[in-house]
C-alpha cells in the first residue's frame, strides 16, 4: 500500500501526464483540492468551470467563485438547467446520471470553442467507489477522469492533505445535490428545492454543521450528527416556525442521526428482498 505522500507525489504525475485540464469545479472538498493540486502540476493549463443551477445553492455558487479566484486559475461560470429535464425531474434512481449527463456534454461544448484540448476531471474520490453513484457512469460515458480516485485518494485523506496546503475546505460539511433529499420516484419541484434551501440554511446558520432535511411531503425530517442533537433542542421552537413558515406542516427529528445517502437505504432495502 501507498504512503499518503506517494498518492499525493502520484496525483501529480497524472494530472502532467494529461496536459490541460478543466476542473468541473463545485467548490466542495473535493474538487477545490483536485482544482488547487492542478494548478501546482500545471500552473495556466488549468481552468475551472462551475455550473449554477436550480438545485445548486447560490450559497455554494459563491463560494466557489471566491474559491476559484483564491487558487487563482480562470474560472469559467456557466449555467445548467435540471428542472427542464424530464428525466431528471421524475426522480428515479438514475436521477445524477441525467444530471451529470447533461452537465458534461454542456461543458464539452464550452471547451470545444476553447481551441485547445483540455481532459475533463472530476472530484470523486475513492470513498465514491463503494457507493450507489450513477453520476459517476455519466462521467466515464463522457470521457470525464476522476483524478483523485486514480492516485488512489479517500476523502479522510483529501482533508488531510487540503489542511496542509491550507485550504479553507480542509473541515467543510460534505454536501450533496439538495435534490438527494427528496425520495426517488417523486417528483423533484423548485418549489420542494426551495423549502430545503431556506430550512438548510436556517439550520446551517444556527451553528449546526453537518445538515440535511429530508422532504417527505408534509413532513422535514432533520438529519443532524448526535453530538448536534442537542442543539436542535435548544432551538426546538424556533426551527419548528421557521420550516412550517417554509411549508411543512411537522418537522421532526431523525434519531438516527446524519448519515450521507439516507435516500439510498431503500434502494438497499430493495436489494436485499
Ligand atoms: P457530486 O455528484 O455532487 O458528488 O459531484 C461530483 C463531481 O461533479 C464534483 O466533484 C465536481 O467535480 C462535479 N460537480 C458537481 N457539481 C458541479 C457544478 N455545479 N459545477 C461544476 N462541477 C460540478
Amino acid at each position: 500500500t501507498k504512503t499518503l505522500e506517494e498518492k499525493n507525489r502520484h496525483l501529480t504525475e497524472i494530472l502532467q501526464s494529461m496536459g490541460r485540464v478543466l476542473v468541473a469545479f463545485s467548490g466542495g472538498v473535493d474538487s477545490t483540492f483536485l482544482l488547487a493540486r492542478a494548478k501546482e502540476a500545471l500552473g495556466e493549463n488549468v481552468l475551472a468551470v462551475t455550473a449554477a443551477s436550480e438545485t445548486f445553492p447560490t450559497r455554494e455558487f459563491n463560494l466557489a467563485v471566491s474559491l476559484a479566484e483564491r487558487i487563482g486559475v480562470r474560472h469559467i461560470q456557466t449555467r445548467v438547467s435540471e428542472l427542464t429535464n424530464a428525466d431528471f425531474v421524475k426522480n428515479e434512481p438514475d436521477r445524477c446520471f441525467h444530471c451529470k449527463s447533461g452537465l458534461y456534454s454542456h461543458v464539452q461544448e464550452l471547451i470545444d470553442r476553447y481551441g485547445e484540448t483540455y481532459t475533463i476531471v472530476d472530484g470523486s474520490n475513492m470513498d465514491d467507489l463503494g457507493e450507489y453513484r450513477p453520476g459517476m457512469k455519466a462521467a466515464r460515458e463522457r470521457g470525464v477522469r476522476s483524478p483523485l480516485q486514480e492516485a488512489e485518494l479517500y476523502k479522510e485523506e483529501i482533508r488531510m492533505l487540503s489542511k496542509e496546503m491550507g485550504l479553507p475546505t480542509w473541515n467543510k460539511p460534505s454536501f450533496a445535490c439538495l435534490s438527494s433529499r427528496i425520495p426517488y420516484g417523486t417528483k423533484i419541484t423548485q418549489e420542494k428545492i426551495d423549502q430545503l434551501d431556506l430550512a438548510e440554511t436556517f439550520l446551517l446558520n444556527l451553528g449546526l454543521y453537518q445538515v440535511r432535511v429530508r422532504h417527505h411531503d408534509k413532513i422535514a425530517r432533520i438529519e443532524v450528527t448526535p453530538e448536534d442533537m442537542p442543539k436542535v433542542l435548544e432551538h426546538h421552537e424556533k426551527i419548528d416556525r421557521a420550516l412550517k413558515s417554509y411549508g411543512f406542516s411537522y418537522v421532526t427529528l431523525d434519531l438516527q442521526g446524519y448519515r450521507s445517502g439516507s435516500m439510498n437505504e431503500v434502494l438497499k432495502e430493495a436489494l436485499r428482498k
